[in-house]
């Protein structure tokens, strides 16, 4: 369906400013099955909004399309993954709750997050839409609903187990299309002192680093300061936190609450003025520089890997996450030139990348095949894949990381 009015403060002007051409869902991985059977492909476009200066996609998938299949990202599947939400877990436990008060995490996948907290004795509950994760978090002990949150969901929460001490969601937010609801959802199930936390892609990284494979379907918003702090303050939230973390590429946390509970860090302002320096919420700006270098790198991309196969080298690629699919259906890059990826995520392995059909393989394969080159598509956990497969390069095999320059190591 396509939207024409801005998801955080309902203007319409609404100006395109990069156009990523028609994709399918980047989650709907195929089996082989499937391969056979026709696949949709929706549009995949940015526009900014002239008022608050939200990034948003203009077109927005049936969610229930979007999450029905077996949804196949877990939290856990990379060690860099693990470490980040115990961390987190710890941090805000020991800032903000008691022992003892609710700890609420919105799209908990398998818990992680939450089994950090209730180790700092809070009272847990996980919410998350796809069934076969939610029931891997409750096989580990964390109670979770199977749901997508709303405020009706919120009040059947509150009912049931009170109000939480802690609401967190953590890649979570930028996929919410009804935003308002969500938020009266927060504000319903919050204890006055509460606190909300999101992590989510920072725009300004995405931005400065050309990270446009993390524009797919599922993010439906793409975050920054300026925009949110217009859109908590109609409910009577205020961001007083703001910082960034090292993992999926530029991921910021954003600690938001009722006005005047905490104080504001002076981050917060500090971040505001570098979006501004930056010019990310300028429409002709990003209309004439970024969507270009977006352009530039697929040409670059796509000259590298094809000298490559014109070579004679083989390249195959190494872990299959969303933001892959986005880079190889809009480089137009499928088995013709990348013969396999491999992964670690059992999940994935034995079925095809949605839209270009490359087979996913066991991660041995790449040792006991040995092909030239490896694209490394999460590139964000590109230290810790290099690590892990140190024999491919040993053995002579060489690393390509795409963004935000395709480099070879
Ligand atoms: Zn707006």
């Amino acid at each position: 369906m396509q939207k024409k009015m801005c998801r955080m403060c309902e203007s319409k002007s609404l100006e395109m400013v990069l156009d990523l051409g028609f994709h399918p869902p980047s989650d709907a991985f195929l089996d082989a099955e499937e391969l056979n059977q026709p696949e949709i492909f929706y549009p995949l476009r940015i526009v900014i909004c002239e008022s608050c200066g939200l990034w948003q996609l203009d077109y927005v998938i049936d969610p229930k399309i979007l999450y029905q299949k077996n949804y196949p990202y877990e939290s856990s599947t990379t060690k860099t993954g693990r470490n980040h939400y115990t961390e987190m877990a710890s941090t805000l436990a020991k800032k903000f709750a008691k022992p003892g008060e609710l700890a609420i995490d919105i799209g908990s996948n398998v818990g992680v997050l939450l089994q950090g907290l209730k180790e700092h004795g809070l009272k847990v509950l996980g919410i998350d839409p796809a069934g076969n994760i939610a029931a891997k978090a409750i096989q580990n002990g964390i109670n979770t609903i199977v749901d997508f949150f709303s405020l009706e969901i919120a009040k059947k929460i509150k009912k049931e187990f009170g109000e939480a001490k802690i609401i967190t969601g953590t890649n979570v937010f930028a996929h919410i299309d009804n935003l308002a609801d969500f938020m009266r959802g927060i504000d319903y199930l919050l204890l006055p002192k509460g606190v909300f936390v999101i992590e989510a892609p920072y725009l300004l990284e995405l931005v400065k680093n050309l990270e446009y494979d993390t524009i797919y379907h599922e993010h439906l918003s793409y975050l920054s300061l300026k925009p949110l702090s217009k859109f908590l303050d109609k409910f009577g939230f205020e961001m007083f936190g703001a910082e960034k973390q090292n993992i999926h590429g530029g991921t910021i946390r954003f600690l938001m609450a009722r006005k005047g509970n905490y104080a504001i860090a002076k981050d917060v302002a500090e971040f505001i003025k570098i979006e501004e320096d930056e010019k990310i919420h300028d429409v002709k700006y990003i209309k004439d520089w970024f969507a270009q270098e977006v352009k530039n790198h697929k040409y670059e991309l796509l000259k590298l890997l094809l000298n490559l196969k014109s070579m004679g080298k083989r390249i195959s690629g190494i872990s299959a996450p969303a933001k892959g699919n986005t880079l190889l259906n809009y480089c137009g890059i499928d088995a013709g030139i990348l013969e396999y990826l491999t992964e670690k995520a059992v999940i994935k392995i034995g079925s095809y990348t949605p839209g270009s059909h490359i087979k996913i393989e066991p991660d041995e394969k790449l040792l006991d095949d040995m092909p030239d080159y490896a694209l490394i598509l999460a590139w964000n956990f590109a230290d810790e894949i290099m690590k892990s497969m140190k024999v491919f390069k040993n053995r002579g095999g060489k690393f390509i990381i795409p963004i935000p320059k395709p480099i070879i190591i």
